[in-house]
């Protein structure tokens, strides 16, 4: 049975001590919900956060993760060092990184190998902007990004990734797919692990919806039957409406 899953994307937001408060607001509201609850905070707040966070349910992730395992890459944060800080998950290719830092099917498929290598759970993000929906390429886009990036791991790699869908175009402009937008995206997206994984993985793997997801659209989003949650970004740097998005399971 695949996880349902609400992965908080605080993006570059909160100063330490604003994100241990918020941090310590979702970890008094997290209870009696089967959802999996994925706080991903900046880096710096890592270890502080992993502090507070003690309810069932309820992980730690990062928003990125270098891809190159370690040595002289100044700046950098890499896979070993986020596990070790106590992530259990790291977003990889989200279209801010892919658009502002140029990060490309390659790069974005060796940072997936080193987080599954770190034992993190990588949730890759795919996704079409504007123009390439317009001009009906959404879906070979998104099969792009999915085959270039994951497609060369093997079947009990596979097991461990978390798919997130996030039309560029919905991503903090309060424009949200319709749920038959998501839903359609949503489906194609499994057919296609199917045809490489087959379908007990793909009915397995947990792919995301992310893109101005609120608590008064989250419902109908997730009564999808293939829209196994959110990753959330403007929205879960509220701890009421995370939790509402929480709720609308
Ligand atoms: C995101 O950044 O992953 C995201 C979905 O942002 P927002 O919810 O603000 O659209």
């Amino acid at each position: 049975m695949r996880k349902k899953i609400v992965a908080g994307n605080w993006k570059m937001n909160r100063k330490l001590q604003e994100g241990i408060e918020l941090a310590r607001t979702v970890n008094e509201k997290v209870s009696g919900t089967d959802v999996t609850v994925i706080l991903c905070t900046p880096f710096i707040h890592l270890s502080e956060v992993k502090k507070i966070l003690n309810r069932d349910g309820l992980f730690l992730g990062a928003q990125n993760c270098a891809s190159e395992e370690s040595g002289a890459y100044t700046g950098e944060v890499s896979a070993e060092m986020i596990k070790s800080a106590g992530a259990s998950y790291v977003i990889v290719g989200h279209s801010e990184r892919r658009s502002y830092y140029n990060e490309d099917d390659l790069t974005l498929n060796k940072k997936v190998k080193l987080a599954l290598k770190n034992d993190l759970i990588p949730i890759f993000c795919c996704g079409e902007v504007l123009e390439e929906r317009k001009a009906k390429k959404h879906l070979s886009v998104v099969k792009n990004q999915i085959e270039k990036g994951l497609f060369d791991l093997p079947d009990r790699d596979f097991n461990r990734i978390v798919i997130a869908y996030e039309p560029v175009w919905a991503i903090g402009t309060g424009v949200v797919a319709t749920s038959g937008q998501a839903q359609e995206m949503h489906k194609i997206i499994r057919d296609l692990l199917v045809s490489r994984y087959g379908k007990e993985i793909a009915d397995d793997t947990s792919i995301l919806y992310g893109g101005s997801c609120k608590p008064s659209n989250a419902r109908e989003l997730f009564a999808n039957p293939d829209v196994d949650g959110g990753l959330i970004g403007g929205a879960s740097l509220n701890a009421d409406d995370f939790m509402g998005i929480v709720h609308a399971f």
